[in-house]
């Protein structure tokens, strides 16, 4: 049999943990109702695991539980924060501020309330990837509804100073929408002590199923108003209408309670074995690390190596390890990351980049002979290029 190559691409998604599984399957078949359904058993039986998902996905990031609407994933939560929050405000502003490093499933929302008339601000980040404090006080305006700064980055794994722009945008009355796809599960979240008014999730970043999600909208201190993007039944308070995918939703906060209750130690083994990869990559020559050092997820490496052909790289590792070359949602396309390109890299260097996402099933063994390979498969491109 083929051996399957290392899955280091935790940031694209993760496999579902089995704990996540048993705990859904139940929902398919035995408890299959409708959580609308409010006249038999079926429909409560489905209503109050959906309850319990709800309840225990608030108390993670420190809701209450009427402020969490289900979505079909982030990308949906997203542009139901963005669109949502700007076509509910309009007596109020037109301005809206996002960084330059979001995913597509922010950048595009405001690209498109563009189109609609809005003024959006895009702003840059240090050579770090962090965002500079003062360049987002200076971006701010009377007429600003919201400011959209993710939580961790899917390609370079920084993680932005969310308490310091939250009590920012408070102090102006300016709405806060964090993108904690990759986060939740990752780093702790609070979202009174980090005054974030909306938080856009997902489920398959941490061991859930695909195709769940869910933007807590804040309710009090300031109420978060928004227009709903999807018209329909009514569902989840009017702002998200379509029957609720209850195992899906089961799956979600079952996969965010072990990882939350995990995360202590599972940092700790991803910090040791992420910097071990990095300490045994640095061996060879020109080679950096993309984004702040220590200010990012513990499964993150993203790295640049000068003088060769960033696909031939990829090429080369497929055979052994599942990495992507920057971000998987762009890697289709053959233009370099905007992320690596935010960081004021030249294009040559935003080509040979390489994100290792190390996650909950890798080993040490695992990480030692992706070291090997990487550093076997780089000297020998750099052999190549000199003859
Ligand atoms: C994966 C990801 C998304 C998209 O989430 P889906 O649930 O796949 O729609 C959005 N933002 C970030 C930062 C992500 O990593």
């Amino acid at each position: 049999m083929v051996q399957r190559p290392i899955y280091l691409d935790c940031q694209a998604t993760t496999p579902v943990d089995e704990r996540v599984l048993t705990a859904m399957l139940p929902y398919f078949t035995e408890h299959f109702g409708n959580a609308a359904s409010a006249s038999h058993l079926y429909g409560w039986e489905a209503a109050a695991a959906v309850q319990q998902a709800r309840e225990t996905l608030a108390e993670a990031i420190g809701a209450a539980p009427e402020e969490m609407i289900f979505t079909s994933g982030a990308t949906e939560a997203n542009n139901l924060a963005i669109k949502g929050v700007a076509e509910a405000n309009l007596h109020k502003g037109r301005h809206i501020v996002a960084v330059i490093t979001e995913h597509s499933a922010v950048l595009d929302p405001c690209r498109y309330l563009q189109t609609l008339g809005f003024d959006v601000t895009i702003l840059p980040v240090k050579p770090d990837g962090l965002l500079a404090l003062d360049t987002l006080t200076q971006a701010l305006r009377p007429d600003t509804l919201l400011v959209s700064v993710m939580a961790a980055n899917n390609e370079i794994g920084v993680l932005q100073p969310l308490a310091a722009i939250g009590a920012l945008c408070h102090e102006r009355q300016i709405l806060f929408h964090t993108d904690a796809a990759q986060a939740i599960g990752k780093i702790p979240l609070d979202v009174a002590a980090m005054q974030i008014d909306l938080m856009s999730l997902t489920a398959h970043k941490v061991y859930g199923p695909k195709g769940v999600g869910a933007l807590y909208v804040r309710r009090r201190n300031p109420r978060a108003q928004l227009a709903p993007q999807l018209h329909g039944g009514g569902h989840e308070r009017g702002l998200r209408s379509g029957t609720l995918y209850v195992p899906q939703i089961v799956g979600m906060a079952k996969a965010v309670e072990l990882a939350i209750a995990e995360m202590p130690q599972e940092t700790e083994r991803l910090t040791h074995l992420r910097d071990q990869l990095w300490q045994q990559l640095s061996q060879v020559s020109d080679i950096y690390l993309n984004g702040h050092a220590t200010q990012r997820l513990a499964g993150n490496l993203n790295i640049s190596v000068a003088g060769i052909n960033g696909q031939a790289l990829l090429l080369g590792l497929q055979p052994v390890v599942a990495v992507s070359s920057g971000s998987a949602c762009s890697s289709t396309h053959t233009a370099p990351s905007h992320v690596l390109k935010a960081l004021g890299h030249t294009n040559e260097l935003a080509y040979a980049s390489i994100r290792f996402g190390l996650g909950r099933f890798n080993t040490k063994q695992e990480i030692d002979q992706v070291a090997e390979c990487a550093i076997a498969t780089i000297r020998s491109l750099r052999q190549v290029a000199k003859v």
